[in-house]
């Protein structure tokens, strides 16, 4: 390492885990709304983004990284309230779905993080595409140490190949239509650098 690189990288971490982990604490607050819990709002978004092969109860858990008891209990109170639809999927009877249904889909216009995306998309360019970039490659160590899925999308996925109009999955053995290749994957597999 050059000199001005050896400064660059001499960042102090620790006053910067205080700081992400106060910031995992207020997105957990901002999440405690009158209608809905912080769990119940992770699963209403994660369920609104995940593709077709991702929406069910076991890679719901995965994402949030709670037990399946926990996550069938926050599914309950999303379907009770009538925001989430439970259906089974017609090739497999015991495979099920979960689909964010149109109530659903009104009450994320109204996400409570949508001042913490407005903080992000107001950052100067320089500085955002630097904060992308050290919030992917920390996310990514912290994925690969703790051994759990990327949930990407097709792009960049080493599963995908690319079909007129859609994405064909090699993993799946099917045709990703295009909008569902835009979406998480419990199945992603990051294409080697
Ligand atoms: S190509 Fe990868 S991300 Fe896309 S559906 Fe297949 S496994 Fe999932």
């Amino acid at each position: 390492l050059s000199k001005k690189q050896s400064r660059e990288s001499a960042i102090d971490a620790g006053p910067l885990l205080i700081r992400l982990e106060r910031l995992s604490r207020l997105l957990r607050q901002a999440s405690q709304t009158p209608g809905l819990n912080p769990a119940q709002w992770e699963a209403l978004r994660y369920l609104a983004r995940a593709n077709f092969l991702s929406n069910t109860p076991g890679a719901l858990a995965r994402y949030l990284g709670a037990t399946k008891g926990t996550t069938s209990q926050t599914v309950l109170a999303l379907i009770k309230k009538g925001l989430v639809t439970k259906t089974m999927r017609s090739a497999d009877a015991r495979s099920v779905i979960l689909k964010v249904n149109e109530a659903g889909e009104k009450i994320l216009q109204n996400d409570p993080l949508q001042n913490i995306e407005k903080s992000i998309s107001d950052l100067k360019p320089k500085i955002a595409k630097r904060f992308a970039k050290a919030v992917q490659e920390i996310l990514n160590n912290e994925i690969q140490r703790q051994n759990e899925p990327r949930f990407g999308t097709c792009k960049g996925c080493t599963h995908a190949a690319r079909e007129e109009g859609a994405g064909h999955c090699q993993e799946m053995k099917m045709i990703i239509p295009e909008a569902e290749t835009l979406k998480l994957c419990f199945y992603h597999q990051p294409k080697p650098l």
